[in-house]
């Protein structure tokens, strides 16, 4: 479901709470809502109204991926970026890393196209840990900041 956009700082500030298997309608709104705004590349749920911690962002081919409980383990390459966000309009320097490992929960394909195939009741959410760099990684870090609800 296409949700509004969060734009109150306090409720932006708040961290996000642990992300479970029930909370998959989450990332589903967090996929139909990037899906409606024009050049957005990632939102993180508190942006949809959501105090879970989950994101979204596209790669660059535009495919949509999604993290639960996304967790920076290794950061390398710091460099200077100036970044906006759909919350709020001001352009923000921040310091970003070119290089990250992450770690998240993922959330298995057939539950985030519940309408294309039958998921299966005992679905569970998957550890994984996946290397980023370039501009996946700057969404991803952009996106754990909000978790924390930390504004650029
Ligand atoms: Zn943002």
């Amino acid at each position: 479901m296409i949700k509004e956009i969060v734009t109150d700082a306090e409720a932006l500030s708040a961290p996000a709470q642990p992300a479970t298997i029930d909370d998959v309608s989450v990332a589903i709104d967090l996929l139909d809502t990037m899906a409606s705004l024009e050049n957005a590349a990632s939102l993180a749920a508190n942006q949809i109204g959501s105090d879970k911690a989950v994101i979204a962002y596209l790669d660059e081919q535009d495919s949509p991926h999604v993290m639960m409980n996304p967790k920076i383990l290794r950061a390398l390459g710091p460099y200077k970026a100036e970044e906006s966000c759909f919350s709020h309009e001001a352009i923000s320097k921040v310091t970003r890393f070119a290089r990250i490992e992450v770690s998240y929960d993922e959330v298995p394909e057939a539950l985030l196209h519940p309408a294309d195939e039958a998921a299966p009741a005992d679905a569970q959410l998957v550890r994984r840990k996946k290397r980023l760099e370039g501009w996946e990684a700057e969404l991803v870090q952009h996106g754990i900041d909000h978790c924390k609800g930390k504004l650029v």
